[in-house]
């Protein structure tokens, strides 16, 4: 049986609507959980179908580090530079067109090369730097970089206090960049921590978004590095199931479209699949959403307690982003 969904309720479709009455989500608000690529790829879809004013995307800092005395928070940007149109589609990461002069100069002067800092991306990150020494919150610095650079919607970080990722390897306990960028995903994952987890609260614009939202959705994002650090966040969880609440499967066919879920899957001893996605999430999600190619798992995803819907979710472009925004949407006030 599907968990009922009460703050959908006034926008559900009546059984009677016909097929070509297409619903409205001109009033739906909209809470968007989200890591890197894959949260900004669903992102973009729903930021081009909801009104700005009631889309909230909340993003996940467990990622953010300080690096040449620079605080870098990678999902953010990663969502900011996505949203705004400024983002390099090869990399998943950075600037398009972005140049390295900056980078190269620093380490023909001996210092680290292995996180690509672009000259323009650079600007993002001394600006922040800045004006979080000058005393103002990561949710102010990011409102101000998101909107000087036209990105239409609120982009919240989860939290402003540090709350940094380790992955806990079979090479040692290592900060999540030291394990993603310089060590390449390489070390075998045994567990996770996070760093500042005894102080971290998720913000008071976090908490409002997620109070005020019809449904929240979790964007197709690492469920152990992109959305458990948010949902680990003190209510964060408590909030979301007082919401509908739907989920897009990061593993289409046993694997991951980009970035190391399958491998962190495989290694803490779990087969990746949607149904492997869905058990992290269960009792506390209302809807999820299988790829076409793992249409023969929907039985075990709905035997969680989970309405589900399969849909094509690869997301290379923004067509495809889009489809798969209105697809969820249209899922979430679906009548059951
Ligand atoms: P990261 O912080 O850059 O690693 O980004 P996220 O955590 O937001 O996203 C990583 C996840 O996005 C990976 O597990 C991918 O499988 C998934 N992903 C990336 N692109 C797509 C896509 O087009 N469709 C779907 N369904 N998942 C995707
Ligand atoms: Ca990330």
């Amino acid at each position: 049986m599907a968990v009922t969904a009460p703050s959908l309720e006034s926008f559900k479709l009546d059984e009677e609507t016909t097929m070509n009455e297409k619903p409205n989500f001109a009033n739906l608000n909209v809470a968007a959980l989200a890591g890197g690529v894959g949260g900004a790829r669903l992102a973009q879809g729903l930021a081009a179908i909801l009104p700005p004013e009631r889309l909230h995307i909340i993003v996940n800092t467990g990622d953010d580090f300080e690096h040449l005395g620079l605080t870098i928070c990678p999902d953010l940007d990663t969502v900011m530079y996505t949203l705004s149109g400024l983002a390099n589609p090869k990399t998943g990461w950075g600037i398009a067109g972005d140049t390295f002069t900056c980078l190269e100069a620093i380490q023909r002067r001996g210092g680290p090369g292995w996180f690509n800092l672009g000259d323009r991306d650079l600007a993002t990150h001394i600006l922040r730097t800045q004006w979080l020494h000058e005393g103002q919150r990561l949710t102010e610095v990011t409102a101000r970089l998101a909107t000087a650079l036209g990105v239409p919607c609120a982009l919240l970080p989860m939290c402003d206090t540090p709350y940094q990722t380790q992955v806990i390897t079979a090479a040692g306990t290592l900060p999540f960049q030291e394990y993603f960028v310089h060590q390449r995903c390489r070390p075998e994952v045994r567990a996770f921590r996070w760093e500042g987890a005894d102080v971290a609260q998720p913000t008071p614009e976090v908490m409002a978004a997620l109070e005020q939202a019809d449904l929240v959705i979790f964007c197709p994002s690492n469920p152990f590095v992109s959305i458990a650090p948010i949902l680990n966040l003190p209510g964060v969880k408590e909030a979301i199931s007082r919401r509908a609440s739907v989920a897009v499967s990061p593993i289409l066919g046993g694997e991951a479209v980009k970035g190391p879920a399958a491998k962190m899957f495989r290694e803490l001893g779990i087969a990746p699949s949607a149904v492997a996605v869905a058990e992290r999430y269960a009792g506390l999600l209302t809807g999820f959403v299988l790829d076409s190619v793992d249409a023969g798992l929907a039985p075990a995803v709905a035997a969680l307690g989970m309405a589900t819907c399969v849909m094509p979710t690869l997301m290379p472009g923004l067509d495809e982003r889009i489809a798969v925004a209105r697809g969820v949407l249209e899922f979430a006030v679906a009548p059951r």
